[in-house]
């Protein structure tokens, strides 16, 4: 089945051409700058150039179409009519507590993804401006959605509640809802699937690890913990978002420096993290390189990072009772062996042994970076959040044809 993946923000719309039964990538691009200035479409057929048109995209609606036009294209298109997109699958960033899983989307999906907008100001918007734009110009083309929390509905009422007064819950749904959750279950299925294990008899802990990071305890094939909380801000320090702070410091700084409410947001999502606290840079390349070169707060950024993490992992480990085996993913998870080897450090007393020669030549591809001798697997698996999206959409359209 060919399904079209879209992941659209407020001005940007990415795709995915994928063939789910040969597991490929048929073709993939961006538009950028929708309903702005210079609007551009970036598209790349596998094995081919990636061409850049500057065309008109005045919404979301115009982005869709050139998307369909560029895979068309006699050039650089994959398909020849819109009738070989079998599906579509949207990430949708919120699901709330709606949805524990994908599914089909019809107008009570619509609905409940549009009572999710207090949740996801941002992001639930420009999703379904995404789902509305493909209705348009592919009517009859079955769409599914696939949800950033819904793999962390199996969470327990202790793991997901505040210790808030228990009458906003009630009354705003304010809890842990977590995000990434489509990483967190490509690349634990993954897990089980390279141990040659039953998920179900594994206690996993998966360290999305990226501009914004995420950690996940999950046992038994479930997701028992997140470190994302209502929102994304929550958890270890990340590119630009602070992670978990003392709440007290929000109404102080705002006194202090007379923030408004979206002055602080801003602080907290956009200036801090690793950027605001070296005052170099949100990208890991760039920090590593600033450490070497004797940068002291590039270290401490980097530093507090690992630990941050490291801190994370360990209480889930305690949480779950065990561990079997630690997934490193997402761009730093994936690319960074000094933070990796930072995070595993002198962990050798739980079983916890990292391959120092494996951890820096391995790359790219699902490995064991685990020395022999540990009794706890440290796997490196490469997220593929579209393919999921792409699976989900292939098993949901095709039980329901
Ligand atoms: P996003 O959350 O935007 O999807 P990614 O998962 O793509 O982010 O991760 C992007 C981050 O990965 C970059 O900001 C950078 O910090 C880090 N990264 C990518 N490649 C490397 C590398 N070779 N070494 C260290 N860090 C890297």
């Amino acid at each position: 089945m060919n399904v079209l993946v879209i992941n659209a923000g407020s001005s940007s719309l990415k795709y995915q051409l994928l063939n789910t039964e040969e597991k490929t990538l048929l073709a993939k691009g961006l538009c950028e700058r929708i309903g702005l200035d210079n609007p551009r479409l970036k598209h790349e057929a596998s094995g081919k150039e990636e061409v850049v048109k500057e065309a008109s995209m005045k919404d979301h609606g115009e982005a869709i179409k050139l998307v369909v036009d560029a895979l068309m294209d006699k050039d650089h298109g994959v398909i020849s009519s819109m009738e070989e997109i079998d599906a579509v699958g949207h990430r949708v960033v919120h699901g709330g507590d709606y949805y524990a899983e994908s599914v089909l989307i019809d107008e009570d999906v619509k609905k409940a993804i549009k009572a999710c907008y207090g949740l996801s100001p941002l992001h639930n918007p420009a999703n379904m401006t995404g789902i509305e734009a493909c209705e348009k110009i592919m009517p009859n083309i079955p769409m599914v959605a696939v949800f950033d929390t819904a793999f962390h509905q199996t969470m327990p009422e202790k793991a997901y509640m505040y210790g808030l007064p228990y009458e906003y819950y009630e009354k705003h749904k304010i809890r842990r809802y977590g995000a990434h959750g489509t990483s967190h279950r490509y690349v634990s299925a993954r897990a089980a699937e390279f141990l040659g294990k039953d998920i179900k008899d594994l206690r996993l802990v998966t360290l999305h690890l990226g501009n914004g990071s995420s950690i996940s305890a999950v046992k038994n094939g479930v997701c028992v913990d997140t470190s994302m909380g209502l929102t994304p801000l929550e958890g270890p320090l990340m590119g630009t978002r602070c992670g978990s702070i003392d709440p007290a410091i929000v109404p102080i700084l705002m006194e202090k420096e007379n923030l408004s409410t979206s002055a602080i947001d801003e602080v907290m999502n956009k200036k801090s993290g690793v950027f605001g606290v070296s005052g170099v840079s949100s990208d890991f390349r760039d920090l590593e390189e600033a450490a070497v070169a004797g940068n002291k707060r590039a270290q401490l950024a980097l530093d507090m990072f690992a630990y941050q993490v490291r801190k994370i992992m360990g209480s889930y480990i305690f949480a779950m009772g065990g561990v079997d085996a630690i997934i490193f993913t997402a761009g730093i998870g994936e690319n960074d062996a000094n933070t990796r080897a930072r995070i595993c450090d002198e962990l050798d007393i739980f079983g916890i042994e990292l391959d120092k020669e494996k951890n820096t030549s391995i790359r790219g591809k699902d490995a064991d970076l685990s020395t022999g001798q540990s009794s706890v697997r440290i796997l490196l698996i490469p997220t593929n959040e579209e393919l999921m999206i792409a699976q989900d959409t292939a098993a949901i359209v095709g039980t329901a044809k």
